[in-house]
C-alpha cells in the first residue's frame, strides 16, 4: 500500500512529466485541464501528507 509520502512523490513527478510534454501547456503558456487536475492531486497529495506527518507526532 503506497504512503503518502509515495503518493505525494508519484503526482508530482507526473505533474512535472505533463509540464514538459505537454503541448497544449506550452502553446497556451497557461495550463491545461489536464495540468489543472494533475496540480489538483498533487495539493491533495501534499495535504494528505501534511495530514499524516502531524497524526504520526
Ligand atoms: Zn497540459
Amino acid at each position: 500500500m503506497p504512503t503518502p509520502e509515495d503518493a505525494l512523490q508519484e503526482s508530482r513527478a507526473a505533474y512535472e512529466e505533463h509540464a514538459r510534454t505537454c503541448r497544449q501547456c506550452h502553446f497556451d503558456m497557461s495550463p491545461c485541464a489536464v495540468s489543472k487536475l494533475l496540480l489538483r492531486a498533487y495539493n491533495n497529495a501534499g495535504r494528505a501528507q501534511a495530514r499524516a506527518r502531524s497524526a504520526a507526532r
